[in-house]
């Protein structure tokens, strides 16, 4: 007999994996070896758009997760899938025959993943063999457990966040809602000579996924040295972010982790400054977390905890409604919990429809479209902030929010093109692209979410780049045309100056444009 823990795609994790733990406390209990298991589904990795850079960060963290795993005699078969309507009778099969007694898993909360998981919980009980556990792992606070008086999901933050931050503290009797979960018991070493599960550690994690190409060289150079593998490094970027001082820049394919960090006091700290230097963009003032937040290489509840042990008194936690860097960052994970908990109560978001369903008729532009989105995509709109951002998009895998929030923005009221196609270009380049804080920040864009940024308060690029890039040097490293700009000129060149340097003047009139998205807003449907 065996017990089975199912890895998904957002827990790429031992520490504090709680689908893990229960698993590993079963088979210690039944004394049954624990094995685990990685289905790849590239048929679901093309219909959620996922990114080539975030397929080879799965495949880089599963290889360091099986030799965690092979540590404590426990083996990683990771196999690979298609058609992603067989995964659940292939994972039935798998399971006789190993002889399982037990799955466990985190729960996914998008409609296909919970739709594959119902589908494996309806066969196991047909068979009535194997008792499968769906554990809620991926926030802080489980969706369905903050909910309005009349018992329906928050669909605004500030209200959210009041009740989500008592939930931090456990009542009365009631478990610790951050509490670590217990890092998995060794297997026996015998397990290995098994001839069941013996054979499941030869069996390396693949090299590629079906219909998703290698990185080519440079890439995968740039790409790993930004985004290095494996909860170690998760937690040095962690420790880095909460003890280390904010290097003035810090732009590029760098690697994050390369200087020694120097300790300081709470308040130089990057997350001591957060408050007020988090929307810099010229400087390296967020932590970075989120391409190991996004793919559960580090629990959230990991970051909670380790940013709550700051406080100089230990009895007295630090309280994450201050407006202080730290209060300020928990928020920022609550976010993170807000935007799981609409996707998982309002399943419409996530099959591509707007949270405010009148606003599913606003005309869009079709004329000047693909010139203009691929403009954005290649960061060729002639508005230097957008183009910036673009460009580390494509560079790094990655964007600091307020450039994502300008960019969208730009996109979506000054291009009037259509949301989803922003959307979905973000899950195809960036490396921690999530369903439901991707989802929830163009939607909060495009003002057709919840909570969203008002239709008619649309940003102005050029003041908004003023205020995240003052020294320009954000705007200078990712675009190589405007390097020998200096002072204001940087953030809107003049048609001479662009046309000399040989960047391009700006796709629309920001004014005129603005103008056509508030009429285009005000009547949906109409031009
Ligand atoms: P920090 O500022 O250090 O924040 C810590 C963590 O809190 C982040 O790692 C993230 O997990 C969470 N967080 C912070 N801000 C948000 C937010 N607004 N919404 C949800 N979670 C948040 N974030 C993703 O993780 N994946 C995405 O695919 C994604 N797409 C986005 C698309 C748009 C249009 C916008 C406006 C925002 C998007 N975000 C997304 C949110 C945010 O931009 C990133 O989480 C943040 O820039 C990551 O950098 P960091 O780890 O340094 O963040």
């Amino acid at each position: 007999d065996s017990v089975v823990y199912w890895m998904r795609m957002e827990d790429l994790r031992v520490h504090d994996n709680r689908a893990l733990a229960r698993a590993s406390a079963q088979a210690k209990k039944d004394n049954i070896p624990l094995i685990t298991l990685f289905v790849l589904s590239p048929q679901d990795y093309i219909a959620h758009d996922r990114s080539s850079r975030r397929i080879d960060f799965t495949l880089r963290n599963l290889r360091s997760i099986q030799s965690s795993l092979a540590k404590l005699h426990i083996p990683l078969y990771t196999t690979s899938l298609s058609p992603r309507t067989a995964i659940p009778s292939y994972v039935l099969s798998l399971l006789r025959e190993w002889n399982a007694t037990r799955l466990f898993a985190n729960t996914e909360y998008e409609v296909d993943e919970l739709r594959r998981d119902i589908k494996v919980c309806e066969l196991a009980q047909k068979e009535g063999v194997v008792a499968c556990s769906f554990i809620h792992d991926k926030c802080v606070i489980p969706p369905g457990d903050i909910l309005t008086k009349a018992e329906k999901g928050y669909t605004v933050y500030s209200p959210f966040l009041r009740s989500w931050i008592p939930h931090l503290t456990p009542g009365d009797g009631k478990e610790d809602p951050l509490a670590c979960a217990p890092p998995p018991a060794e297997n026996p070493a015998s397990v290995r000579e098994h001839p069941l599960y013996g054979k499941l550690f030869d069996t390396p994690v693949p090299d590629k996924v079906e219909g998703f190409a290698f990185l080519d060289k440079d890439e995968e150079e740039r790409i790993r040295t930004c985004w290095p593998a494996g909860e170690e490094a998760a937690q040095q970027m962690l420790d880095r972010f909460l003890h280390t001082m904010a290097r003035s820049s810090q732009m590029g394919a760098v690697d994050p982790l390369a200087e020694d960090p120097t300790r300081n006091s709470t308040k130089d700290t990057r997350v001591g400054k957060y408050k007020d230097a988090r929307d810099r963009v010229d400087a390296d003032t967020t932590s970075r977390l989120s391409p190991y937040l996004a793919a559960g290489v580090i629990s959230a509840r990991e970051c909670i905890r380790a940013t709550m042990e700051l406080s100089t008194n230990k009895k007295q936690k630090i309280d994450a409604s201050r407006d202080t860097g730290v209060g300020r960052w928990v928020q920022e994970i609550a976010w993170r919990d807000f935007y799981t908990h609409i996707v998982a109560l309002f399943p419409r978001v996530s099959m591509g429809r707007p949270f405010i369903e009148k606003l599913a008729d606003i005309k869009w532009e079709s004329e000047s479209s693909e010139d203009h989105l691929q403009a954005w995509k290649d960061g060729r709109t002639g508005v230097p902030i957008v183009d910036a951002g673009m460009r580390q998009a494509r560079a790094m895998g990655w964007m600091h929010n307020r450039v994502r929030m300008t960019a969208a923005m730009y996109l979506v009221k000054d291009l009037m093109i259509d949301w989803r196609q922003g959307e979905k270009y973000f899950m195809e380049t960036l490396i921690d692209g999530d369903l439901a804080s991707n989802n929830g920040g163009w939607q909060w864009s495009a003002s057709t979410g919840v909570d969203p940024a008002p239709y008619f308060r649309i940003f102005n690029p050029y003041i908004q780049s003023k205020k995240a890039d003052p020294s320009g040097e954000y705007i200078r490293y990712f675009v190589p045309e405007l390097r020998e700009v200096l002072g204001d000129e940087i953030h809107q060149p003049s048609p001479a100056l662009a046309d000399r340097l040989g960047y391009p003047r700006p796709l629309v009139d920001h004014f005129e444009a603005r103008e056509r998205a508030i009429r285009r807003y005000k009547n949906p449907g109409q031009e």
